[in-house]
């Protein structure tokens, strides 16, 4: 019995938002055997279990009535390598950037995009997690997932995952699967990603015309660090609404009135809009209501000023929804995975 189950734990340490909620009972799980023990423990007891990673992408509007477990498993191993490419495995519980950082130290490309994400390896499937033109999806490998049904280990391909926009099946079929670790296909020869607004730019200014990966991973942490607020310092969870698709009829129509809208033309014929900037448009960005508010340089990140209650937080972006639905007949949909 190597679990340590504790009762009634702050989260608040545990969600990058700093929302001040208890779990009814808390573990972190270091080993396969763990997560099988806090299974049993959740079942021998009765409660539900709730899987976290970095807690980046959750509101939590209330206390957690739940086994909350916590997910610290750890490795990185190469499982093939030919050469050119490489197939490399991290544990869920690794740390997203620590672990981005490693690949491109060992030379490895296909990652960069994606630097500075926080949260962890685990967690990274549920939303097919992507920045700059790059989704996870792009370098997926496989994965490893328990199914909390039967109990069975299961490996996912690419195609079994159902990847979309910020979407997957693990995403869809919420609390049946618990992934254990992925698997990725990176490449010895780099092919970057540049063509994502200001990376090239960014680059450019630097005075680097021939970038390497890692070059490119700077750049993107340099430009990441000067628009989004760092959790250490002030609560957030990142992006709180999808960009939203839409017809293009719907885009022709706002543009007459909004001529300088933001869309990008997807390759089934929708456009994507920027949520941040029908939001900043619709008058919020710096908006502060109590503790809760709509960070300074970023409208499509809410913050928590301090001692704001997720019941706050789900409320200002319940009347920025209405306000953005009202002004351009525009559905915004939550990003976190609310508690
Ligand atoms: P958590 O928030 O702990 O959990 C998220 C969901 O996954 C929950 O439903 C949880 O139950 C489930 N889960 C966690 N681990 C597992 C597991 N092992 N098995 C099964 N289910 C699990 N996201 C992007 O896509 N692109 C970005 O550029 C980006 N930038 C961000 C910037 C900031 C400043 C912040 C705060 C967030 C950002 N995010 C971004 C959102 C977030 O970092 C990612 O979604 C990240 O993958 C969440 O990881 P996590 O470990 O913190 O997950
Ligand atoms: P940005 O560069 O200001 O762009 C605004 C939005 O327009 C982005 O959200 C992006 O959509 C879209 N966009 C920009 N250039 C595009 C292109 N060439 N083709 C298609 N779509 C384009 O965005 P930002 O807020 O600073 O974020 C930069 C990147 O990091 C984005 O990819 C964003 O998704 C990601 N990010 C995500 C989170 C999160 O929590 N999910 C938080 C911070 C940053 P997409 O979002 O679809 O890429």
């Amino acid at each position: 019995m190597s679990l340590q189950v504790l009762p009634g734990v702050s989260l608040k340490p545990f969600n990058t938002f700093g929302v001040d909620v208890q779990a009814r009972l808390f573990a972190e799980a270091h080993s396969d055997a763990d997560v099988r023990e806090a299974l049993a423990y959740a079942a021998e007891h009765a409660v539900p279990l709730l899987v976290i990673g970095g807690g980046s992408n959750l509101l939590l509007t209330a206390d957690i009535q739940s086994l909350v477990l916590r997910m610290a498993t750890r490795g990185i191993r190469i499982l093939s390598d030919d050469g050119s490419k490489v197939v490399i495995e991290a544990e869920a519980g690794e740390p997203w950037h620590p672990f981005v950082q490693q690949t491109l130290a060992r030379g490895l490309s296909g990652l960069e995009n994606l630097s500075l994400i926080p949260g962890t390896v685990g967690a990274a499937p549920m939303q097919n997690i992507g920045a700059y033109g790059v989704e996870i999806k792009d370098v997926f490998a496989g994965l490893t997932a328990l199914d909390r049904h039967t109990g069975e280990l299961r490996d996912f391909t690419l195609a079994e995952c159902n990847f979309a926009y910020r979407d997957s099946l693990f995403k869809q079929e919420p609390g049946r699967w618990l992934i254990l670790r992925v698997r990725f296909l990176l490449d010895r020869a780099a092919h970057l990603h540049l063509e994502y607004g200001p990376v090239r730019q960014r680059l450019t200014e630097q005075g680097i015309d021939h970038p390497t990966a890692t070059d490119v991973s700077q750049a993107i942490c340099s430009i990441r660090n000067e628009k989004l607020p760092d959790p250490a310092v002030l609560g957030n969870a990142g992006s709180f609404f999808k960009n939203p698709l839409v017809s293009a009829a719907l885009v022709a129509r706002l543009k007459g009135e909004y001529p300088d809208l933001v869309a990008y033309a997807q390759p089934d014929g929708q456009m994507k809009l920027a949520a941040g900037w029908l939001i900043e448009r619709a008058g919020w960005k710096g908006f502060r209501d109590a503790d809760a508010g709509v960070h300074k340089l970023q409208a499509l990140v809410l913050v928590n000023y301090g001692n704001a209650t997720g019941l706050q937080l789900l409320n200002l972006a319940q009347r920025i929804q209405k306000d953005i639905s009202d002004r351009f007949h525009v559905d915004l949909e939550m990003e976190p995975n609310r508690y």
